[in-house]
């Protein structure tokens, strides 16, 4: 079943009224194994992951699971399939992290398929944490990964021919909104804006270890070697093991400005809920610049120690996708503006 079936049937099961009087019941529970991630597109994320997870698996092979899962997708803002930047070439950020702190992130890799899985080896065969453009995939060639043509999907073909005709570099975040008909809108829009779907997953498994990955081709459209939120540990994706974790999706650059889940994971160590954390990092960003705020999107996804899951945005239109034992749905984030 390919993924626009999938989401189209879950669509049909998982109507959001549904889904929001199973939240308020769900949200104190204690729920282990559980995976969450960003965006209705996580649902199939979230059941590959689930494999691993309901099979005694790690945290860490069902996040990146996960990730090669929507990597393989052609016509999705993430992996090869994403939109280009400005000089039309398709760059990738990913990261993941484990329950010990162990972390690795490639940015900016051109040509190949799975940086999820590149972001892994760069943390289990190397010092460092991150690894960056050429670099980073002459160390994915070494390591076996192989290197995919450079041709755009046709959906990348088509945004990014438009958008030459506006050149402008606007990078508007923002039009969740614009989704009228329902979560499963295209990504792009024949005005020339376009959607982010930066995907970020975190996972809890039985042992109780947590671990995190995000992979996504960032903004489109950005200038070549602009490099995001996603594959920056404290910044796109944040765990620790006593506390729990997070992950963001949404104009990058807002969430670097304030180290957001490294934030939204302090935030629970105080004793805040996953929800309360994600929305005084949101706060934070809101904070600084009002006005700019309102021209963008960011949501904060976040788990805790007892498996109580959270999000918030600065917008209207953020999901999250949610699997454990007692469900398997699609929610509307809560937001401020
Ligand atoms: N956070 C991503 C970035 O700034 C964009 C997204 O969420 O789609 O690259």
């Amino acid at each position: 079943m390919n993924r626009r079936k999938f989401l189209q049937i879950g669509a049909i099961t998982t109507p959001l009224f549904a889904v929001k009087k199973s939240f308020a019941k769900n949200f104190d529970q204690t729920t282990k194994p559980i995976v969450i991630s960003t965006w209705d597109s996580g649902m199939s994320v979230n059941a590959e992951a689930w494999k691993i997870l309901s099979t005694k698996g790690t945290s860490l092979d069902a996040v990146e699971a996960g990730a090669v899962h929507i990597e393989n997708e052609i016509n999705c803002c993430v992996g090869l399939g994403g939109f280009p930047d400005r000089d039309g070439i398709v760059t990738l950020d990913s990261c993941i992290m484990d329950h010990q702190a162990n972390c690795g992130a490639v940015a900016g890799l051109e040509r190949i398929k799975h940086p999820v899985s590149v972001a892994r080896k760069v943390m289990e065969k190397t010092p460092h944490v991150i690894l960056v453009g050429a670099g980073a995939q002459q160390f994915a060639l070494e390591n076996g990964f192989v290197l995919e043509s450079s041709e755009l999907s046709n959906e990348a073909k088509h945004a990014y021919s438009k958008w030459l005709k506006k050149n402008e570099y606007t990078p508007v975040t923002n039009i969740e909104n614009k989704k009228q008909n329902g979560p499963f809108a295209p990504n792009f829009f024949e005005d020339g804006t376009v959607n982010h779907d930066t995907m970020g997953l975190i996972a809890m498994d039985a042992r109780e270890n947590i671990s995190g990955a995000v992979t996504t081709s960032g903004m489109a459209f950005k200038l070549h070697g602009r490099v995001g939120d996603s594959p920056i540990i404290g910044a796109g994706l944040f765990v620790d093991n006593e506390v729990g974790a997070a992950t963001s999706s949404g104009t990058g650059e807002e969430v670097i400005r304030i180290c957001g889940t490294h934030l939204v994971v302090e935030f629970m160590r105080q004793g805040y809920s996953p929800e309360m954390a994600c929305k005084k990092a949101v706060e934070r960003i809101i904070k600084r610049d009002m006005e700019k705020a309102k021209r963008l999107q960011v949501g904060f996804i976040a788990m805790n120690k007892k498996g109580q899951y959270g999000a918030y945005a600065i917008q209207k239109g953020f999901l999250f996708s949610v699997k454990s034992n007692n469900e398997n749905q699609i929610h509307p984030s809560k937001y401020l503006l």
